[in-house]
């Protein structure tokens, strides 16, 4: 589903330039639940969203469901985005004058579904989330949990092949971090592939896979509790 060859990214802030992603190899097949780990600066973020289009990398090959992403324009990425990719973030990213169902139906106000439908659809997802009792209050109105929950419907409405989450418990409590996980974990039974950052270690099991970056690399890379590949070392030598 998504394959990087060593990919590499860089920023320039003035006349530096910040050697950010060091040579990425990472295969992730439909279907798998994936944490990606490592400490702040390591390079997470920008992964993430190199991975879903937000970003571009300087060197290297992505291939996304067997596209070769390179040298896009935003029009072909926003396709490509709208047809595979959904997105879950630390802080919600809702609208706040809109209420819980207009949020969830955004992204097909996008696609240009008439309001009716797209509302209809996104009462379906409100259930999903548990959040129908909820549809006419506005975000502010929800707990943390809540709004998050609201964030996943939102990302599952397009009908993604992948969904990408950076840090999605970070703003939440253990107990609510832990529903969010279960959810997540219903979802990707569905056989929705999941890429979810995270920092914390008992969000990171809740997968069958993690990724720890250092540095710009994959550090390790472990299934079910063994190393499953020590993707740089061969790079290393
Ligand atoms: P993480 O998510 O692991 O904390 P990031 O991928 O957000 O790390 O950032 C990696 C490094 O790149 C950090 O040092 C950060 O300051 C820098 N960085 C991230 N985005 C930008 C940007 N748009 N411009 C300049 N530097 C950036
Ligand atoms: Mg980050």
């Amino acid at each position: 589903m998504i394959k990087l060859n060593n990919i590499h990214k860089s920023y320039q802030t003035g006349n530096n330039s910040l050697h950010v992603l060091k040579g990425i190899n990472l295969e992730v097949n439909a279907g798998e639940m994936v944490a990606v780990m490592g400490s702040s600066g390591s390079g997470k973020s920008t992964l993430l969203n190199i991975i879903g289009l937000l970003d571009v990398h300087d060197q290297g090959d992505y291939y996304l469901d067997g596209n070769l992403i390179k040298g896009m324009n935003e029009t072909k990425a926003a396709l490509l985005r709208n047809k595979f990719l959904g997105f879950v973030f630390q802080s919600f990213n809702l609208i706040s004058f809109k209420n819980a169902v207009e949020n969830v139906a955004l992204p097909l106000y996008y696609q240009g579904v008439s309001r009716r439908k797209r509302n209809k659809i996104a009462m379906e997802y409100l259930d999903r989330v548990g959040l129908l009792p909820w549809a006419d209050h506005l975000p502010n109105e929800l707990s943390g949990g809540q709004k998050q929950r609201l964030a996943i419907a939102r990302s599952l409405i397009g009908n993604p092949k992948v969904i990408l989450a950076d840090e999605p418990t970070g703003a939440l409590d253990s107990v609510t971090s832990s529903e969010v996980m279960d959810l997540f974990q219903e979802i990707n039974q569905s056989g929705i592939t999941l890429i979810i950052v995270t920092h914390e270690n008992d969000i990171a099991h809740k997968t069958q896979r993690i990724i720890k970056l250092h540095d710009g690399l994959i550090d390790t890379d472990h299934k079910n509790g063994r190393t499953k590949i020590e993707t740089n070392a061969v790079f290393a030598i």
